[in-house]
């Protein structure tokens, strides 16, 4: 969205399995209202410390500053007045509160842009993105390439067993797949077998 007539706030959303390019898309979209001299701040769950604390870096290694958020409301409480561009990354791990969140800042005039995983390693919607989904003026979906037959990927295989929703990492641990190859019992076998299996076709 790139014609507006006065300040109207939105909110954008990118969502698709692990390695699909939600944060290149999230990182270059930032870049450019930027380049624009707009007022932006980027957020991430302090959650995800795989990189650094103080960036948002991509698995291509694209990287941005961003600041680390407990939750929502830490997140709009950092918003300064007069940010233009919100950028957010693994909206995923910032709870509920994140659409209310991301409604009131665009309320208020604000663009609101929110990266995430939509579904988790059980191919269920991965709650808030489905009601940010709904709440969102503009939805893009990013699909990866599937790392066993080359298809397009819509889904993030766990490739090790447990059964936590929520278990950062990154290579070694997660993969994405086509519906076709998608396993997600293989996250729920002993460690070893699981490693085994996800290596067959
Ligand atoms: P996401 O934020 O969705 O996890 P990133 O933007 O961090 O994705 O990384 C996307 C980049 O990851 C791609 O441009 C490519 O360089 C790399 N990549 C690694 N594995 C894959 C894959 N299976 N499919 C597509 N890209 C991949
Ligand atoms: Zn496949």
């Amino acid at each position: 969205m790139n014609v507006t007539k006065g300040t109207i706030g939105w909110i954008e959303v990118i969502c698709g399995p692990m390695f699909s390019g939600k944060s290149e898309e999230l990182i270059r979209r930032l870049r450019r209202a930027e380049i624009a001299r707009q007022r932006v701040q980027i957020f991430k769950p302090a959650i995800d410390r795989r990189y650094a604390q103080d960036q948002i870096v991509s698995h291509s290694d694209l990287r941005i500053r961003s600041e680390a958020v407990a939750d929502a409301s830490e997140l709009e409480a950092r918003v300064d007045r007069r940010t233009e561009v919100i950028g957010v990354d693994e909206g995923q791990f910032l709870g509920a509160g994140l659409v209310d969140t991301a409604t009131r800042l665009a309320d208020m005039g604000k663009r609101v842009l929110i990266a995430g995983l939509d579904t988790d390693y059980l191919g269920r919607p991965f709650h808030p993105m489905p009601e940010l989904l709904a709440v969102a003026d503009e939805i893009v979906k990013t699909l990866a390439i599937c790392m066993q037959c080359g298809n397009p990927a819509k889904h993030t295989q766990r490739l090790v067993a447990s059964n936590d929703l929520i278990m950062v990492g990154a290579e070694g641990m997660y993969e994405a797949r086509c519906r076709r190859c998608f396993e997600p019992d293989l996250a729920a076998m002993p460690t070893g077998s699981a490693a085994a299996g996800a290596g067959r076709a």
